[in-house]
C-alpha cells in the first residue's frame, strides 16, 4: 500500500532528467520533490507531460516549476498501522497520491489511492483475513471503504470522457444518485457576472432550470469572491432564519421549490487561488458551481456529502485542465500535421526531381555505354588508387571480364601481374600528371598475344586546397596487331628489295665511276654530264638502300649496341672532325662546346647520330653561317609532352631506361641558323620519309630516313630526341643519353 521507495528528485533537477527517471520506472505514477528528506512537492505523470507540452523550452524547466506545493502528507509513527489513517486522508482529500512522513517530517514512502482501494476490496472479499482485533472500528471502516470505492468508480467514469458535456452529465447524475438530491446542476459563471445552468438532473415534478441564464444579482460578486477562495456552502433549510440568505434571494429560491442546498465551487485549474483578487481575478479563478438542491424538505448535509461534492468538482477542474491540455495537444498535432504535410510535399517534389535527374543520368550512361561498347577499343577510367571505375563491354570480349566484375578492382588484379609490372612506370607517369602513349603486348582471353597501343590521359580536378590534383586517368587501349603485321610485312619487303638492290647497285655505281674516269673511252661533254647525273642519283640510291637496311636492322633488334662508358666531349670532337670536309665544301664553320661527361653508350652510333644532325644542319644552312655542336649535363626533364617510349624494357633491369634516367643524362645539341622548320612539322620529321619540302630529297640529296634512324638509336640508349626551331632563323636538335654515373649535382 505504501511504496517505500518512491521516485524523488530535487527541485533543481531538469524536467528532462525527471522524465527519464519516470521512463525507467514505469510502475511509478508520481515523483516527489525532496529537500533534505522533506517532501516539498509532488508531480504526477500527467503533470510532467503537461509541463512537457506547455513549455517550448521544456528542457530548461526545473522540477520545482512543475510540482504541486504545498503537498498534503500523512504523518505516521508506525507505518504498519497506517491503514485507517490513509482511508481517512484519501476520503478527506481529492488526491490520488499521499506522501507518508515520519514524526520528524522525513519521507517514509508514498501511498496510492488505487492501491488502498484494492486493499479495501481484497479485505471486503476476504472476511477471514480481516483482523477484528487490529481494526476495532470495523463497521465505520467498511462504510468508508464502500464510499471510497464508490467515489473511485464515479471518478473513473468521469475520467473516461474527454467531452465536457458528458463529464457534466455524469457528475450531476452520479451526485443525484449518491446523495438522493432532488436537483443537481452545474452553473457556469461568465466573465460579465451573469451565469447559466449548463447541466442538470431534476426529480419530477420539480421545475427544470436547465439552459436558463441568470443576472449577476442572483450570484453577486461578494459571493463569487468567497467561492473563488474555495468556500463550500451548505444550507439545511432556506426558510430558517439561520440560513443567512437575503429576503429577495429566498423568494427567488422558493420559485424553484428549493428547501435545502449544498454548493461547492468549480475552480479553473491553471490559476492559483491566490490570484483570485478583483472581479477579473475572481472570474478567472471561479469557473462555476456544482449545486445540489433538496426540494422535498429541509436537509442536513453530511461531511461525506460535502467531501464527495468537493471531490467531484475537483474532478471537473481536472477535466478542464485535461481538456485544455487536449486542446493544446490537438492544436500542436494540427500544426505539426500541416508542417509535416508541407515537408512531405516538398520531399515528394525533391524525390520527383531526383527521379528525373536519375532517369536522365541513367539515359546518359546508357548512351555512353552504347557508344563505348560499340567501339573496338578498351575504354576505362581508373582512380588515383588504381581501381577501375568505368569499363566498356569490350573488356568482356577481349579479356573475359565483364564491367560489373571489374568495377572497383585494382589494375593489378584485372590485367595480371606480368602486364602490370611491365607497364607500371606508365601508370606512375600518368598519375604524376603527364599523358602517356606506349605500345605493348596483351594476352587476350583466347590465349593470343596481341599488339596494343595504350594512351593514358590524366584527370585533373581541383582538390580541397583549391589546387589541381590528379583524381585518376582515362585509359584507351586499341588493338594494333593488324597494323603491326602489315608494317612488319612492309619492312620485310623493303628489306628484301633493298638487299636485292644493293649488289646490282654497287655494281652499277662502280661501273659508272669507271666510265667517268675515261679509261674505257672518252665521252662527249653531254655524255660526261649525263654520267655525272647518273652517278649522283646512284649515290643517293645507295645511301637510301643502306639507310633502309640500317633502320630495319636497328628496329628488328638485329643490331646490338655495344654500350660502354665513353666521354661525350670526345664524341663531339670526333663528329665535328668527320663533318669538317662537308662543312668546308658548304663554306660553313663548326663550333664545339663541351664538358667532359661519361655517358653509357655505343660511341659509333652516337657519332652517327651527331654526324647525321650536323649533315642536316649544313644542308639547310646558308654558306658563311656557323653550326654549334655541344654537350652538357641535362638538368630539367622535358615537360608534359606525350612520350613515345617503346615498351619492352623491364624495370627490374639495372640498366633499364628508368634506372638509367635516374642516373642523370647528358644533353647533346646541334644548332644552326638555317631555314628552320615549321612548328607543326617538328615531331613528324622524326617519322620515316618525312621531309618538310618534298624537293629536299632531290635538291639536298636526302632520303627522309636520317632522323628516324637517329631517333631509333637514341631510344635504344634510353634517351629522347626532339627539335625546336624558329622558322627562317634556325633549328636546334637535342637528344639525351644516360650518364654512366650519378652526377654530384643530381645526387
Ligand atoms: P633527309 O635525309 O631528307 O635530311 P632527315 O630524316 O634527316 O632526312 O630529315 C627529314 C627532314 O627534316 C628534312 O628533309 C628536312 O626537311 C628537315 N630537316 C632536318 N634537319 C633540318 C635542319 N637542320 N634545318 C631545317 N630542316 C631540317
Amino acid at each position: 500500500m505504501v511504496d517505500t521507495q518512491p521516485l524523488t528528485a530535487s527541485g533543481q533537477t531538469r524536467l528532462g532528467k525527471v522524465l527519464a527517471l519516470t521512463a525507467s520506472h514505469p510502475e511509478a505514477s508520481c515523483v516527489l520533490g525532496l529537500f533534505r528528506r522533506r517532501v516539498v512537492g509532488i508531480a504526477t505523470r500527467s503533470d510532467l507531460l503537461r509541463a512537457l507540452a506547455t513549455h517550448q523550452d521544456w528542457n530548461q524547466v526545473r522540477f520545482s516549476q512543475v510540482y504541486t506545493r504545498p503537498v498534503i502528507t500523512v504523518k505516521t509513527s508506525a507505518i504498519e498501522s497506517i491503514f485507517p489513517q490513509l482511508v481517512a486522508s484519501f476520503g478527506q482529500h481529492p488526491v490520488n497520491h499521499l506522501p507518508v512522513v515520519d514524526a520528524h517530517g522525513d519521507l517514509v514512502g508514498v501511498a496510492r489511492r488505487s492501491k488502498l482501494l484494492q486493499a479495501l476490496c481484497d479485505q471486503g472479499n476476504d472476511e477471514s483475513g480481516f483482523e477484528q482485533t487490529a481494526y476495532p472500528d470495523r463497521p465505520l471502516l467498511r462504510k468508508q471503504s464502500q464510499r471510497a470505492q464508490l467515489v473511485a468508480q464515479i471518478t473513473l467514469k468521469i475520467r473516461q470522457s474527454l467531452q465536457l458535456r458528458e463529464i457534466f452529465q455524469t457528475t450531476v447524475d452520479e451526485v443525484k444518485r449518491l446523495l438522493g438530491a432532488d436537483r443537481v446542476l452545474i452553473y457556469q459563471v461568465f466573465p460579465d457576472g451573469t451565469g447559466k445552468t449548463v447541466s442538470e438532473v431534476v426529480e419530477v415534478p420539480y421545475p427544470s432550470i436547465l439552459d436558463m441564464t441568470f443576472p449577476e444579482e442572483v450570484f453577486p460578486m461578494e459571493y463569487q469572491t468567497l467561492y473563488a477562495k474555495g468556500r463550500v456552502h451548505a444550507v439545511t433549510d432556506v426558510n430558517s432564519p439561520d440560513s443567512g440568505l437575503s429576503d429577495c434571494l429566498v423568494d427567488f429560491i422558493q420559485a424553484w421549490s428549493i428547501r435545502a442546498k449544498l454548493i461547492v465551487p468549480i475552480l479553473n485549474p491553471m490559476n492559483p487561488v491566490s490570484s483570485a483578487v478583483g472581479p477579473v481575478g475572481v472570474r478567472q479563478q471561479l469557473w462555476g458551481l456544482l449545486i445540489a438542491h433538496q426540494c422535498s424538505g429541509p436537509r442536513q448535509w453530511s461531511t461525506f456529502e460535502k467531501d464527495f461534492m468537493q471531490q467531484l468538482s475537483g474532478q471537473i477542474s481536472l477535466a478542464f485542465s485535461q481538456g485544455q491540455l487536449l486542446e493544446y495537444l490537438e492544436d500542436r498535432v494540427r500544426l505539426r500535421t500541416t508542417e509535416l504535410t508541407q515537408t512531405n510535399q516538398s520531399l515528394q517534389r525533391e524525390i520527383q526531381e531526383r527521379q528525373v535527374i536519375e532517369a536522365t543520368l541513367r539515359q546518359r550512361e546508357a548512351q555512353l555505354r552504347l557508344i563505348t561498347n560499340h567501339l573496338p577499343v578498351l575504354i576505362a577510367y581508373v582512380d588515383a588508387q588504381q581501381r577501375y571505375r568505368f569499363n566498356n563491354q569490350v573488356y568482356q570480349d577481349w579479356l573475359g571480364h565483364s564491367p560489373a566484375e571489374i568495377k572497383g578492382r585494382s589494375m593489378l588484379s584485372v590485367m595480371g601481374k606480368a602486364y602490370y609490372q611491365k607497364n607500371k612506370r606508365h601508370i606512375d607517369t600518368v598519375l604524376a600528371g603527364a599523358s602517356v602513349r606506349y605500345e605493348s603486348e596483351l594476352t587476350f582471353q583466347d590465349g593470343r598475344s596481341r599488339s596494343v597501343s595504350v594512351t593514358y590521359v590524366p584527370h585533373w580536378e581541383p582538390g580541397h586546397s583549391g589546387d589541381e590534383q590528379v583524381k585518376g586517368f582515362f585509359a584507351l587501349t586499341s588493338d594494333i596487331s593488324d597494323r603491326k603485321a602489315i608494317e612488319r610485312m612492309k619492312d620485310e619487303f623493303i628489306a628484301v628489295v633493298s638487299h636485292e638492290l644493293r649488289t646490282p647497285l654497287t655494281s652499277i655505281h662502280t661501273s659508272l665511276k669507271l666510265l667517268a674516269t675515261g679509261r674505257l673511252g672518252e665521252l662527249s661533254q653531254d655524255g660526261q654530264q649525263m654520267l655525272e647525273v647518273a652517278d649522283e642519283n646512284t649515290d643517293r640510291l645507295v645511301r637510301l638502300v643502306n639507310n633502309v637496311l640500317d633502320l630495319q636492322r636497328i628496329e628488328s633488334g638485329e643490331v646490338t649496341m655495344n654500350t660502354a662508358a665513353c666521354d661525350a666531349a670526345e664524341l663531339i670532337a670526333q663528329a665535328a672532325e668527320a663533318m669538317q670536309t662537308m662543312a668546308q665544301q658548304h663554306d660553313i664553320e663548326i663550333h664545339t662546346r663541351s664538358v667532359s661527361l661519361l655517358i653509357w653508350a655505343d660511341p659509333d652510333y652516337i657519332i652517327r647520330t651527331l654526324t647525321n644532325l650536323v649533315g642536316n644542319a649544313i644542308k639547310f644552312s646558308d654558306p658563311g653561317s656557323i653550326i654549334h655542336l655541344s654537350v652538357e649535363l641535362f638538368r630539367k626533364p622535358r615537360g608534359n609532352a606525350i612520350g613515345t617510349v617503346e615498351a619492352g624494357l623491364a624495370d627490374t633491369d639495372s640498366n633499364s631506361m628508368a634506372s638509367r634516367q635516374r642516373r642523370g643524362q647528358a644533353l647533346f645539341c646541334v644548332q644552326d641558323s638555317g631555314q628552320g622548320i615549321p612548328a607543326h612539322r617538328l615531331s613528324s620529321i622524326f617519322e620515316r620519309f618525312q621531309q618538310v619540302d618534298s624537293s629536299d630529297s632531290r635538291e639536298k640529296g636526302g632520303t627522309g630516313l636520317g632522323l628516324t634512324i637517329c631517333r631509333k638509336i637514341v631510344e635504344q640508349h634510353g634517351g629522347e630526341i626532339w627539335a625546336e626551331s624558329q622558322l627562317g632563323s634556325g633549328s636546334q636538335f637535342y637528344f639525351t643519353i644516360p650518364l654512366d654515373y650519378v652526377p654530384r649535382s643530381a645526387k
